[in-house]
């Protein structure tokens, strides 16, 4: 049955030509080392008849056909027995090739490799954080806090969304469950939350490059994919598995006045029940397996690369929605992070301007100093370090600047509504931030049009950035400031 696996109807082209090509070795080996004239003839006989075999295309020669006519081929066919197993001795002498990593595979390889030497550990032990007593968060008091009519003071410190509060209550409505607590903190299992996201401004800013009214983008270097984490914003619940108990952490250390604006500590976050537990599940795995937080964002991002990268697009990670780099350690692991993947650029926000700068930053790691926090004296908005800074209500309130749909979009489909100002308005807005910061006019755009501007030139343009606007700006050489425009 062999034979017929290997010469007849079921045998691939390839087999039968590796089987005559083993003979043909044979015949050449007994050949040159002067073997008997009967093995020579015996083999050559054989080779002959399993090629015309296979010149005729085997698929012809059944097995029965082969029986049918065992006296006639009589020996051919004892050949073609021969044949094969000296074809099965060949194929267990050849030492088999290891087969390849996939691409996954060898990507998780890589990444585990770079972690092996870095001290995970000293995240935790270099940041602050304290107990709390989660049975507060229960509290009648507490929980009016997260109304809209509250200060946003008072609304910073409200840390979970009133839903996931009540699905939580105990039998008597008062207690929290905190066994629930705790699953919905931890997830099931941590490995498969995906830490890595996208949020409106950054959808848009993908959208906006591959827009049809931005012919520079579509002929210029391609298209880029936006791709960001979210940590809580000020300060953020998790749970510690050493200590068994709920903490609170401190994710801006360095906020300073941006408290005042920060959408997402006023209660944007907490408005909705999905972000709130996201970023105490983020904080919660950074918190107790930071090794495996880290090779989830590597092997994440690494995974983008192989869906996106083939198609010429660029991938873009922004560290952080919210949230900072909280402690030194925490950078250095962004770091290993951006240098396992160099084809990604990594860029972010930060108030924490002094360890950023004393850092051994990766080149394909982009900064925005960003005013703010407790360390602004220690920007310099002057000499061309890349920098952001919020434009205040205090500036615009008076300038005519209203909120479009773009053309052809349902408003429902258009979830960051864009701002723009009116022309006419436009001059005056640059003259009152040229007077206020020294930026001279000549240097301020708005984003719409940076966006037709090729990139160029380091630092030489400082941009106005309008609700709904794309997060490009940020990640630009030749932008300066980012100005984030309120109103
Ligand atoms: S540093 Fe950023 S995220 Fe943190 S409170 Fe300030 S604005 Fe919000």
């Amino acid at each position: 049955m062999k034979f017929k696996r290997f010469f007849t109807e079921s045998a691939s082209d390839n087999h039968r030509e590796k089987i005559l090509s083993v003979l043909n070795a044979k015949l050449n080996h007994i050949r040159s080392t002067h073997g008997s004239e009967d093995e020579v003839e015996r083999l050559t006989h054989k080779i002959a008849f399993l090629t015309s075999m296979h010149q005729d295309g085997a698929g012809h020669i059944t097995v029965d056909d082969v029986y049918d006519d065992h006296n006639k081929v009589g020996d051919e066919y004892d050949a073609g027995y021969e044949a094969e197993d000296m074809y099965s001795e060949a194929k267990e002498r050849k030492p088999k090739k290891p087969r390849p990593l996939s691409k996954t595979k060898q990507d998780k390889l890589d990444v585990e490799n770079r972690f092996q030497d870095f001290d995970f550990s000293k995240i935790k032990g270099q940041a602050s954080y304290e107990q709390i007593n989660p049975q507060d968060l229960a509290d009648p008091e507490v929980r009016e806090l997260g109304k809209k009519n509250k200060s946003i003071v008072e609304r910073q410190s409200k840390l979970l969304h009133n839903s996931t509060i009540n699905a939580i209550l105990d039998e008597n409505g008062n207690g929290i469950d905190l066994e629930k607590l705790k699953n919905i903190f931890t997830g099931t299992p941590d490995k498969k939350l995906n830490l890595l996201g996208k949020n409106a401004k950054l959808s848009t800013s993908r959208g906006s490059l591959v827009g049809k009214n931005d012919k520079l983008t579509k002929s210029g270097d391609g298209e880029k994919v936006f791709f960001d984490l979210t940590l809580p914003a000020y300060q953020g619940l998790y749970y510690d598995e050493d200590l068994n108990s709920f903490q609170i952490i401190r994710t801006c250390p360095n906020a300073g006045m941006c408290k005042a604006y920060c959408y997402a500590a006023k209660g944007g976050f907490i408005q909705y029940s999905n972000s709130a537990e996201k970023s105490a599940k983020t904080m919660t795995f950074l918190m107790n397996h930071p090794k495996e937080f880290a090779h989830s964002i590597a092997n994440n991002l690494k995974a983008k690369l192989r869906h996106h990268a083939y198609k010429g697009k660029q991938i873009m990670f922004r560290w952080h929605d919210s949230g900072d780099f909280f402690v030194p350690q925490y950078l250095e692991m962004a770091y290993e992070i951006a240098r396992e993947t160099p084809e990604v650029l990594h860029y972010a926000y930060t108030k924490m301007v002094g360890q950023v700068n004393s850092s051994n930053k990766p080149d394909n790691f982009i900064f925005n100093m960003s005013f703010g926090g407790k360390e602004d004296k220690k920007i310099d908005r002057a000499s061309g370090e890349k920098h952001a800074d919020v434009v205040l209500p205090d500036v615009t309130s008076d300038l005519n600047i209203y909120k479009v749909i773009k053309p052809g979009q349902e408003e429902k489909k258009d979830p960051a509504k864009k701002s723009v100002i009116d022309p006419k308005d436009l001059p005056t807005l640059k003259q009152r931030i040229s007077d206020k910061w020294g930026y001279p006019i000549s240097s301020l755009f708005t984003y719409d049009q940076m966006m037709k501007i090729p990139v160029g030139d380091a630092g030489i343009m400082n941009v106005l950035v309008f609700p709904g606007d794309g997060d490009d700006s940020a990640t630009r050489t030749d932008v300066n400031g980012t100005l984030l425009v309120k109103h």
